[in-house]
């Protein structure tokens, strides 16, 4: 919870010499949903990220604008909140929701009724947070009926129960965010690491935020009294960049990886245990299958998180109990994420709290810094605005928030896909897609095809993206490369892992920001050894030669000589 607003400090003149009133570090939900509702309120912001909008946990989540009913028993307030987040975030994006039903099969063995019984209570107790979601009640169902609803089940269960979620393309929401802080006056620096928050030395007041550009050297600094340092798992590292003690912004981080498999393999998400009676989950996502998650406490290089193969069979082991059909799937990649969890030192990780915290750093000397700690993508936004709500009230700004009445971009109005696949005269899968990422944006990216024709032509086929989309997203959305496009749009993502949308889509990033073609074509075959690195950790032996292969003769086709970025042999 953050700290009460009584402790706020005295009112803080805004500097008129300042380039901005406030410098927001890191582009995960946490900062874009505060630089937008800052922007909203008339503050002068810059947003600030190192690697990619979303690059952190927030693009690698499982993407559930949930209540998380497991966290009800310990921590019902984070339940209560998400859920009422929840409420807000559909009706502000109601493009990008949709919906996540779960079934929890409840194991014949041992005392199974009474488990089941107690099971059912537990679950009414979480439909009384339903309304506040638009979730439906959860329902008590046979084996039979469990089975009937998902062929696939298998074990001896005595029954089971579903409930309703709801999930999200965390990377897009990131997106949506950035640009309408953009659109209110925000100023973006995308692939632009903090180097320094610079302080007085006689106050201990914040002067500026130095920043390095990581990709062209470049060096910069912006003015300014104020920062918010919302770069989650990072946030300990940050603050040292203010000269503050790293245990002022603690967390204990998280690591948590998915597997992804190259087909829709069910219809509900099924939650299942794992051998040490974890709970996990696997279900349909878009049109793949993805099995999530783990939580294990992490303490290697936050930019470099990749999933290991022992992670991935300790989640298979556990979803194959209850969905054996997973091992009929081809596993194409792997994510991971690490949660910016609120530290406490003893219990298990999945046991720790999902609550968020505001930290403001007047008690170390600091005034005017603040670290944003713990916290969940379901609910950002309520995180976001009582962060804003301090700052508003720092800078004497009277305006409330209206980010929870206010749509993203692309969520003022329905657009029909089946009348946009006419009218572009694309594939209704293709247009189905942009409505989804884009919403009413997704328009403008008609408009785009309107008098360019050229680019209605398919960047990649799996998702699948026009060349349209991919220039969009480079003049739009502050993408710089082909993993940046691939975050917003989900090229390169599907079954071919790439190979056949890459080296296209290099080409036109190079277009578009007047690089080389060789650097085009370099960033391609980048995001390609990156993506085979954390597909190789779910190979099986066979499938790990052909990939091999496969990635050798894309090259060879390229004409690419010498090791390959992050190439360290794995393959
Ligand atoms: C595996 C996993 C599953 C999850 N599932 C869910 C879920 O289903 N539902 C849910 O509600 N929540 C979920 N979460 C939690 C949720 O994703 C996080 O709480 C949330 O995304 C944190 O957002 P953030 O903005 O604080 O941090 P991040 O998204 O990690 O963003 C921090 C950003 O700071 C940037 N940065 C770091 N250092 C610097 C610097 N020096 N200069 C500039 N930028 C910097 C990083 O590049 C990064 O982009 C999950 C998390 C994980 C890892």
């Amino acid at each position: 919870m953050p700290e009460p607003m009584e402790n706020k400090r005295t009112l803080v003149q805004r500097r008129s010499e300042d380039d901005v009133d406030l410098v927001v570090i890191g582009g995960g939900v946490n900062g874009t949903g505060v630089a937008r509702d800052a922007a909203m309120r008339g503050l002068r912001v810059a947003l600030i990220e190192r690697n990619d909008l979303a690059f952190g946990a927030s693009g690698n989540s499982s993407g559930l604008i949930h209540g998380g009913p497991r966290y009800m028993l310990n921590d019902p307030h984070v339940t209560a909140t998400s859920c009422r987040d929840s409420g807000y975030i559909q009706a502000i994006a109601p493009h990008m929701l949709f919906r996540v039903p779960f079934l929890m099969p409840v194991e014949n063995k041992g005392q199974a009724k009474i488990m089941f019984a107690l099971t059912d209570a537990f679950f009414e107790a979480y439909d009384r947070y339903q309304p506040l979601k638009r979730g439906k009640k959860h329902a008590m169902l046979t084996a039979d009926e469990m089975r009937a609803l998902e062929p696939g089940l298998r074990g001896d269960m005595i029954g089971g129960i579903s409930f309703d979620e709801w999930g999200i393309d965390g990377s897009r929401l990131c997106t949506a965010n950035a640009v309408d802080a953009s659109e209110h006056g925000a100023k973006m620096f995308v692939g632009c690491t903090v180097e320094k928050i610079e302080r007085r030395e006689d106050t201990g007041e914040v002067v500026a935020v130095a920043w390095r550009d990581l990709r062209t050297g470049q060096t910069g600094r912006v003015t300014t009294s104020t920062v918010v340092n919302a770069t989650g798992a990072w946030a300990p590292i940050t603050a040292s960049l203010g000269n503050i003690a790293p245990t002022r912004a603690r967390v204990r981080p998280g690591k948590g990886i998915h597997v992804v498999y190259d087909r829709r393999l069910l219809n509900y998400a099924v939650s299942a245990r794992t051998i040490d009676g974890r709970q996990i989950f696997v279900a349909p996502w878009q049109n793949m299958t993805i099995v999530g998650t783990t939580d294990d406490d992490f303490y290697g290089d936050l930019d470099t998180v990749r999933a290991t193969s022992e992670e991935v069979r300790y989640l298979e082991q556990g979803v194959a109990r209850v969905f054996p059909q997973i091992h009929t799937a081809r596993a194409i990649g792997t994510y991971a994420g690490v949660r910016p969890t609120l530290h406490a030192y003893g219990p298990h990780e999945d046991a720790l709290s999902r609550e968020h915290e505001i930290v403001d750093h007047t008690r170390d000397n600091a005034p005017g810094v603040y670290s944003m700690i713990g916290g969940k993508l379901a609910s950002y936004r309520i995180f976001a605005e009582e962060m804003t709500d301090m700052l508003a009230a720092r800078f004497g700004v009277g305006m409330r928030s209206s980010t929870h009445e206010r749509p993203l971009p692309g969520g003022d109005k329905a657009v029909d896909a089946l009348k946009l696949a006419t009218s572009m005269e694309i594939d209704p899968v293709a247009a189905r897609r942009l409505v989804y990422r884009h919403g009413s944006r997704s328009l403008r990216i008609a408009e785009r095809v309107k008098e360019t024709p050229r680019e209605v032509s398919t960047a990649c086929a799996c998702e699948p993206v026009l060349e349209a989309e991919v220039r969009y997203v480079v003049q739009h959305e502050w993408a710089r490369s082909v993993a940046d496009v691939s975050r917003r749009t989900r090229l390169g993502l599907g079954a071919c892992g790439g190979m056949r949308c890459a080296a296209r889509c290099g080409q036109i990033v190079a277009q578009e920001l007047s690089l080389r073609p060789r650097e085009g074509l370099q960033q391609a075959m980048d995001f390609l050894a990156e993506k085979a690195l954390t597909r190789a950790v779910a190979l099986g032996p066979e499938q790990a030669r052909q990939e091999a292969l496969a990635i050798a003769s894309v090259r060879a086709e390229l004409g690419v000589e010498g090791p390959l970025a992050g190439e360290d042999g794995a393959l």
